[in-house]
């Protein structure tokens, strides 16, 4: 079932419309020069509204946490001096009306703020009544209903030009990303909320500034609305999250590279082509479809026969020598392993669930 926000575009300067709508500036605002001279910069390039924050949610204490309201006029410089418009996160009601007594065009909520519904209700309530736009980040643990829970407060209070942002999720273990996109929530929440904006922050899904073009070009690819990217003059002097920033020239130049497809097919004779080719893997689904409930028979017939025996259903062996085979004839086939990995655990849960039907 589809959610029916209350939504309005967001046409502040002619912003409405645009795709890629870009957001960029530095992770915090350290200095007025800083401020200023990344701001300049920036509005030569094809970016839309400037970002720095103010109050920062630090992980640790003794980090860096902002320079607090001190830093406000400075964003309003910016608003004055260039064609940018400034936005600023906020997490609770002070902030917000400091935030508003500066002008601040629109405002954001961070993603350790929207894991948090009395922060949200105490924003919402704050933001009662007001014609400003809100940028709502997605909550930092894959909490789907928590993101979307957001995006309603903040709509009930009336609030009606909001734009979600994609800043991916927090994990334990290993990964490339310092926060994996897990691009399956950003699109599932496209469909829950078609009529929601979606923007990608490749900065703070990345933590590195190597893999920001890539996570931008598949943002793209997937049709979200813009980039959500941070930029400083002097990156390697950043106060926070400075292994993620990128120059301004560094962002101009990956700008350019992007590469924007149409969503739209209008060409007949590629329209022709591709239901064909959509046809074929209907007709394939349906015989991958056919194949799994004939595994899955099997498999019932092996539990019968464990019953009878009184053995488990789980063989670990047996396990470790399946997913190893199919692994490796997985790869010849071109098939990744996290693929095949993917795949085949969900088969054997499945089997696993069959037989423990059989056996009980
Ligand atoms: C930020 O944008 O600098 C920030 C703190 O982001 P997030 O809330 O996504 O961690
Ligand atoms: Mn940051």
């Amino acid at each position: 079932m589809t959610i029916k926000l209350n939504l309005e575009e967001v046409s502040l300067s002619g912003i409405a419309g645009k795709r890629p709508i870009i957001v960029s500036g530095p992770c915090s605002a350290e200095s007025e020069h800083q401020v200023v001279e990344t701001a300049k910069q920036l509005e030569k390039l094809n970016v839309h509204i400037y970002r720095a924050g103010i109050w920062k949610p630090r992980t640790r204490q003794d980090t860096f946490e902002g320079m607090g309201s001190v830093a406000l006029p400075w964003l309003q410089r910016v608003k004055k001096e260039t064609r940018l418009l400034t936005t600023t996160e906020v997490a609770n009601s002070w902030h917000v009306n400091e935030a508003l007594k500066y002008d601040i065009d629109i405002l954001w909520i961070g993603a350790r703020t929207t894991a948090n519904p009395f922060a949200i209700q105490e924003l919402a309530d704050a933001l009662r009544g007001l014609d400003i736009p809100i940028f709502i980040k997605n909550p930092i643990n894959p909490d789907i209903d928590l993101w979307i829970g957001a995006l309603e407060r903040i709509n009930k209070a009336g609030i009606k030009k909001i734009i979600a942002v994609h800043r991916g999720f927090s994990y334990y273990g290993n990964s490339n990303f310092r926060n994996p996109p897990q691009w399956e929530i950003p699109l599932e929440l496209k469909r829950r909320v078609p009529d929601i904006p979606i923007l990608t922050d490749p900065s703070h899904i990345c933590g590195n500034k190597e893999l920001i073009f890539e996570i931008s070009q598949r943002a793209m690819d997937l049709n979200f609305d813009g980039l959500f990217i941070e930029s400083h003059i002097h990156p390697e002097e950043a106060l926070s999250d400075k292994n993620q920033q990128i120059t301004p020239i560094e962002l101009g130049k990956l700008l350019d590279k992007i590469v924007l497809r149409s969503m739209k097919i209008t060409d007949h004779k590629l329209i022709d082509t591709l239901s064909q080719l959509r046809t074929q893997i209907d007709h394939i689904d349906e015989d991958l479809l056919d194949i799994f409930e004939k595994r899955m028979n099997i498999s019932e017939t092996i539990g019968k026969y464990k019953k009878v025996n009184n053995i488990t259903i789980f063989q670990p062996g047996r396990w470790q020598e399946i997913i190893e085979k199919r692994i490796k004839d997985g790869e010849r086939k071109g098939l990744s392993t996290e693929f095949i990995t993917e795949v085949f655990k969900a088969i054997h849960q499945e089997s696993i669930n069959r037989q423990n039907r059989v056996m009980n």
